[in-house]
């Protein structure tokens, strides 16, 4: 069975081939720590989790290098940090805001039950691979230096006969309308307004580097230069998927193809670009000021990460998500049903119809189709179907929990006290041997009002047993 995966660069969905099946190579971009992360974030990280297990099943756990970076340095960092620390040195508020930010990102996306990255590099600790990277492109005559930057120029790549991709490969944008259509008030050290930095000398107090191509004062990179050199570092020059949210398609991934294939002289930087959709909230666009901003940990708050998780899931990557509070309580609904079902079986093999349905360009809209086949199979069946059925639903993330633990956080969450509810359901089983239905109605009603459910059975004795559960 051929993966499939679907390449922003060509257009089209092709037979995925490794470089190298013993060490398969993906990056994709992650987050710049400033501020909690928002759900589009977490698409994002599901999104390529899903790939990172794909890839794992298909290639073996230990043949597949995740990488997903940490951006550190950046000037809404610096903002926060001077907001948040006043008169605290500034790079010392730095450290505190991108170590806090990074930590609640890393608990968030554990949350949504994603697997950590095999490697998880910060832009900061790859200073030496950007100035390396940068001093190739000046060498080449890529890049020049002006007024203590050194910027990047797409005109020289494009003029160079060579092997490189054309600049605007990716983002399918002519350089020649971009010139026509740039702003006129462009920065005068640049020679063409399409021109972007890869080093500029920093602010007094910012974070600061020795510069690159014999520039006297200390500078920071642009953000663009971060990547390349941290694949680079982690995946070497060449590697195979290469990912991101799709608004990074255009100038970031862009910008970082022309960096890398320009100073290794390549023609490509990765085989495939992935770009998953955007997300918007019921029908609009998600943004502070409409109010219906969301980030991860206010989600978490109301829902565990599975039930986002499987949100997440049940539209195809590349197509835009639409986020409802609907749709988030169907999957609560649909967990909890899986969970009874297959969170206590003992795992197998996962399906092949959904590894089927994985493997072409990871359509996991179909997979929920196939895993609400084997749910149905799963609960008439045997142990072998629900061995199978729970082997589909861990591959992709899901029964993190045993059913008794699943159960216990919804009693917690929804504040209700299992031990008073036995209790009360004792009064009541008490009640009715004595033939006291006037108690026994009114203990019914108090649950009720709690938001406790019961139901009446008898055991295979013929005793008489009550069960309940949250409404
Ligand atoms: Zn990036």
């Amino acid at each position: 069975m051929d993966l499939r995966l679907y390449d922003t660069l060509t257009k089209e969905k092709r037979p995925f081939v490794p470089l190298d099946a013993g060490n398969v190579r993906m990056y994709a971009c992650g987050p710049t720590v400033y501020d909690f992360a928002h759900i589009g974030n977490g698409r994002a990280a599901i999104v390529f989790d899903v790939l990172f297990r794909v890839l794992r099943h298909r290639y073996g756990a230990d043949q597949v290098t995740y990488v997903r970076n940490i951006t550190d340095v950046d000037d809404k960092i610096n903002v926060r940090a001077a907001r948040d620390y006043p008169g605290v040195p500034l790079n010392e508020a730095i450290r505190k805001v991108t170590e806090e930010t990074y930590q609640q990102y890393q608990d968030d996306v554990t949350a949504l039950g994603c697997l950590a990255p095999t490697v998880q590099p910060r832009a900061t600790e790859h200073i030496p691979e950007m100035r390396a990277i940068i001093e190739k492109l000046v060498a080449g005559g890529f890049a020049y230096v002006a007024e203590d930057h050194v910027l990047f120029s797409p005109q020289a790549m494009n003029e160079a006969n060579s092997v490189m991709p054309r600049y605007g490969a990716l983002s399918k944008r002519s350089l020649d309308e971009m010139i026509a259509g740039a702003r006129v008030d462009v920065a005068p050290y640049k020679r063409d307004n399409t021109d972007f930095v890869l080093w500029k000398p920093s602010k007094p107090g910012e974070p600061s580097w020795p510069s690159p191509s014999g520039i006297e004062v200390e500078g920071r990179p642009g953000w663009h230069i971060e990547c390349s050199a941290m694949a680079w570092k982690h995946l070497g020059e060449k590697f195979d998927i290469h990912g991101g949210g799709i608004d990074l398609v255009f100038p970031h991934h862009e910008n970082e193809l022309a960096q890398t294939c320009c100073a290794f002289h390549s023609d490509r930087m990765a085989n495939v670009w992935m770009h998953n959709g955007f997300l918007q909230i019921e029908s609009e666009k998600m943004s502070k000021s409409l109010g219906n901003f969301f980030t991860i940990r206010e989600l978490l708050a109301d829902w565990p990460g599975e039930v986002l998780r499987l949100s997440m899931l049940k539209t195809h990557y590349r197509s835009p998500l639409d986020w409802t509070a609907k749709g988030v309580e169907e999957s609560a609904k649909t967990l909890d049903d899986w969970y009874a079902i297959a969170a206590d079986a003992v795992a197998t093999e996962p399906s092949s119809a959904m590894i089927e349905a994985l493997y072409d360009d990871l359509n996991t809209a179909l997979a929920m189709a196939v895993l609400h086949g084997l749910r149905n199979a799963a609960a008439s069946g045997g142990a072998r179907e629900r061995g199978e059925f729970a082997a589909s639903l861990r591959l992709l993330g899901f029964l993190s929990m045993s059913a008794a633990e699943w159960k216990g956080r919804k009693q917690q969450a929804s504040g209700i006290d299992a031990q008073h509810v036995d209790r009360l359901i004792a009064d009541r089983a008490a009640a009715r041997a004595r033939k006291d239905f006037k108690e026994s109605d009114r203990i019914r009603d108090e649950l009720a009002a709690m938001g406790v459910a019961i139901k009446d059975s008898k055991d295979k004795d013929g005793k008489p047993v009550t069960t309940w559960e949250i409404a």
